[in-house]
């Protein structure tokens, strides 16, 4: 017997044969097709995709085999990755490379062996496709002809799993940076939107018109900063696919209101009318994310009205059924032309003339919401004429105890006693929680960093604490594990600006019940406070 020799260029090759990562992997449907298709084509009992490795061939792939290597002193394949084209052995027991060869001696006596070697683009020979029988045969032709193309798909398949593989971890990358950037963006966002609602609330007395007009274009423009990046930290969510939905028990009639306040100060704004009605048979709370479906139906009216010209009425009707409720939001603007209706849901489509302010997303992500809710949306629409556009969502109720704990949260006050450490690294957002908490009438005390609220804890005991994640040090997780190990019962409350951390299984494996998203919005403090903090009666 003599064995193959070793490649001249057998680091290289071996490289690019590790490049695709397959050895060692789990058969394949594609592959054993293409080794299934060889044997068939070459009429053999035995194909196989071997590759070939410092010591051993490797079998992705393998048809009328049991074995999932052997080793490379006595393979075939060794040989053939030597060679431009097929290697073709038509009788082992005549040939003295191989006739006293143990795959030919014993099992599976080979006698006849064809193997195209499989090459890389940059010409590297990482294997062999071939056909095996244990009888003498020749290939014709067609057979040659027909397993060199099957090499070669083994080739485009290895190709594209490597080509989708880099996009994967192209897209993790971006998501990687956009959850770090949302961290970065949001950190002085909450400085910007925390002080200037702050001052707006308490200052707005003392301040000279002129003033006070800058200090509402700096509320605004903070907050629709902080409405695009929550749009393109959406968008990158949806194609993370972890966008998920937080149900809670919803009261209908003070989310409805809240709503048609919100967009009655829009119309306002612009000189258009609205008509808002509810109807049907209502339950009194739904099960929903209500943070989701506000943020669908603003997103429709806000076009609505940002497309309909002043004086021009905007209607807005919800209507109830027992298995779902609808919402129409109607305008007489300047509609859309038929043939950009099916360009509106994909991503940055801004359609017709106008220049108007948007990011061309609002659409799709409302879509995106409705489809993970389980409803539809539909869209029509005539130039010149108007829109209507209406979404389904399949009602959902809450269990009794839902309802029970939102009862509790929006009727019971919190504790103005309550004992409150907040953990926080960043200085201007440790000031920005402070005056929060202050005009909520709380006292706070605070910790730089993880180990420091581990010592604070030493001497002092809290109701609740706030916990950034994001620290230096040992990080907001490690740091409610550790004082969770020392105090089973501690609340602790994750703050954070990444949306992404707003995970919910990793912060309560951390031992963190709840958490509020930066910059922080006095309502849903207040809510949080309510709930784990309540006032003793
Ligand atoms: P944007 O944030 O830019 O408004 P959307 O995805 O919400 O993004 O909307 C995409 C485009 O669809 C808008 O730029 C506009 O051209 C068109 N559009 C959406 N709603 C309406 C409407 N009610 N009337 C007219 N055009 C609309």
């Amino acid at each position: 017997m003599i064995s193959a020799t070793i490649p001249d260029n057998e680091d290289e090759r071996l490289k690019a044969l590790y490049r695709y990562e397959v050895l060692d992997t789990a058969a394949e449907k594609v592959f054993d097709d293409l080794t299934e298709l060889a044997s068939e084509i070459c009429d053999t009992p035995i194909a196989l995709i071997s590759l070939v490795d410092p010591d051993r061939q490797w079998f992705k792939s393998k048809v009328g085999l049991d074995a999932d290597e052997t080793s490379r002193d006595i393979a075939f394949c060794a040989h053939a990755i030597h060679q431009k084209e097929i290697f073709e052995v038509t009788d082992t027991h005549q040939d003295t490379r191989f006739k006293d060869n143990p795959l030919v001696q014993s099992d599976p006596h080979i006698r006849f062996y064809a193997g195209t070697p499989l090459r890389t683009p940059d010409g590297h020979a990482i294997g062999t496709l071939c056909a095996i029988s244990d009888k003498p045969k020749e290939l014709n032709e067609h057979q040659r002809k027909a397993l060199e193309i099957l090499g070669r798909q083994v080739i485009s398949q290895l190709e594209l799993r490597l080509k989708i593989k880099e996009v994967e971890l192209a897209n993790q990358r971006k998501t990687d940076f956009l959850s770090n950037l949302s961290h970065e963006l949001r950190t002085p966002l909450n400085a910007i939107v925390g002080f200037s609602q702050l001052m707006l609330k308490e200052q707005q007395a003392s301040l000279s018109d002129k003033y006070l007009s800058f200090l509402k274009h700096l509320d605004f423009s903070g907050k629709r900063l902080l409405d695009l990046v929550n749009t393109v930290l959406d968008l990158n969510k949806i194609e993370a696919g972890k966008l998920g939905l937080d149900n809670r028990a919803v009261s209908i009639k003070p989310f409805f209101e809240s709503i048609h306040g919100v967009i009655r100060a829009l119309a306002d704004e612009k000189g258009v009318t609205l008509t808002f009605s509810i109807s049907g048979i209502q339950p009194e709370f739904i099960l929903v994310d209500e943070v989701r479906l506000s943020q669908i139906i603003l997103n429709l009216v806000a076009n609505a009205i940002k497309f309909s010209p002043a004086h021009q009425t905007v209607t807005i009707s919800v209507v109830f059924s027992q298995e779902q409720f609808t919402i129409a939001v109607k305008d007489q603007g300047e509609g859309i032309a038929e043939s950009d209706i099916p360009l509106l849901f994909a991503k940055f489509q801004q359609v017709g003339n106008a220049k108007h302010e948007g990011s061309g997303l609002g659409l799709m992500i409302t879509k995106s919401l409705v489809e993970l809710m389980g409803g539809s949306i539909k869209l029509n629409s005539t130039l010149g004429k108007g829109t209507l556009v209406k979404v389904d969502i399949p009602l959902k109720l809450p269990e009794d105890k839902d309802v029970h704990k939102l009862n509790e949260r929006t009727q019971r006050q919190y504790n103005l006693n309550t004992k409150i450490l907040v953990v926080e690294d960043n200085g201007i957002n440790q000031e920005v929680a402070k005056a929060i908490f202050d005009s909520l009438g709380l006292n706070i005390d605070l910790a730089d960093s993880g180990e420091d609220a581990l010592v604070t804890l030493q001497n002092n005991q809290y109701d609740v604490i706030f916990m950034d994640l994001h620290l230096p040090g040992i990080d907001g997780f490690e740091t409610s594990k550790q004082i969770i190990q020392r105090l089973p019962n501690q609340i602790i409350i994750a703050l954070t600006a990444d949306i992404f951390a707003g995970k919910n299984d990793l912060l309560r494996q951390s031992g963190m019940i709840d958490y509020l998203s930066k910059p922080i919005d006095l309502k849903s403090l207040v809510k949080m406070l309510n709930q784990y903090c309540p006032s003793q009666h």
